[in-house]
């Protein structure tokens, strides 16, 4: 059990015990930590409308790079959401770096999203008439970081972008937008990358080719990767699978 303990009090006062990059966990140390998860939607008048996770136990350390699998209605948006600081369970705790976030308040959800989590998203979600370079300053601009130019061109080399940084979506393929996409979501040092059917959008190479940015990334700077995908070509890129059944993983 020593493993999986937490030391922090489980009720941060406010969103100042939400800590930067600089206390990312160690490679191995318990990232996210679900017990006993639940869902549940309601009708209207409060009665039941469905149950989309039924006591999900999850645990995910630094550095895995994990895909969520599952038909479809198995739970595994409401899941996403959960672990991306979205919308939060009906019962059960969810540990996220270090911080018990299911009775957090709004604000201090949304602020332990901003410095937690990176995400990525289907259909890439960039600004047009954008420089690559400055969609991936954009999150640190909000943030008052410094060093954003030289911290933005590092993400965009490490997704193989660096010679593309002036370019516009409207200048670059399908795969290569969604390489500016990830470098938007690592540039802040995010303690999980949450990817929602990355390569949805995405034909088979292109696939293959954003996987192996993923893949990469794990690889060479220990960056926890947790991925959504209904196709096993791309889950199988994944260290571990999750298989999720009427709101349990398998
Ligand atoms: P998946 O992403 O695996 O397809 P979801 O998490 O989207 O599964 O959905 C799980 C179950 O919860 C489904 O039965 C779905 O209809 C239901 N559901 C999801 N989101 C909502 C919502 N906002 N309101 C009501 N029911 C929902
Ligand atoms: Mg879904």
């Amino acid at each position: 059990m020593s493993s999986t303990s937490h030391t922090a009090s489980p009720l941060p006062a406010s969103a100042a015990v939400v800590n930067g990059a600089a206390s990312r966990p160690r490679v191995g140390e318990l990232v996210a930590d679900l017990r006993k998860i639940s869902k549940i939607y309601y009708k209207p008048d409060g009665s039941v409308l469905v149950e989309a996770l039924k006591g999900c136990d999850l645990q995910i350390r630094q550095g895995e790079y994990l895909a969520i699998m599952g038909a479809s209605g198995s739970g595994k948006s409401t899941l996403m959401n959960i672990l991306g600081c979205l919308d939060q369970p009906t019962s059960g705790t969810y540990w996220l770096d270090g911080i018990e976030t299911s009775t957090l308040t709004d604000d201090d959800l949304a602020e332990v999203r901003n410095k937690k989590i990176g995400f990525v998203f289907q259909q890439f979600n960039l600004l047009p008439r954008t420089s690559a370079l400055q969609q991936v300053e954009l999150p640190l601009v909000y943030r008052g970081t410094r060093n954003r130019r030289a911290r933005a061109y590092d993400a965009l080399s490490a997704v193989g972008l660096g010679e593309r940084v002036h370019h516009r979506p409207t200048e670059l393929s399908g795969g290569q937008q969604q390489r500016v996409a990830i470098a938007r979501a690592l540039v802040t040092e995010p303690a999980i990358i949450l990817a929602d059917e990355p390569t949805g959008a995405l034909d088979t190479r292109t696939s293959e080719e954003v996987m192996a940015i993923f893949e990469r990334l794990n690889r060479e700077r220990s960056l926890t990767v947790i991925l959504v995908t209904h196709e096993l070509d791309v889950a199988r890129h994944a260290r571990r699978i999750v298989t999720l059944r009427d709101g349990v993983p398998e």
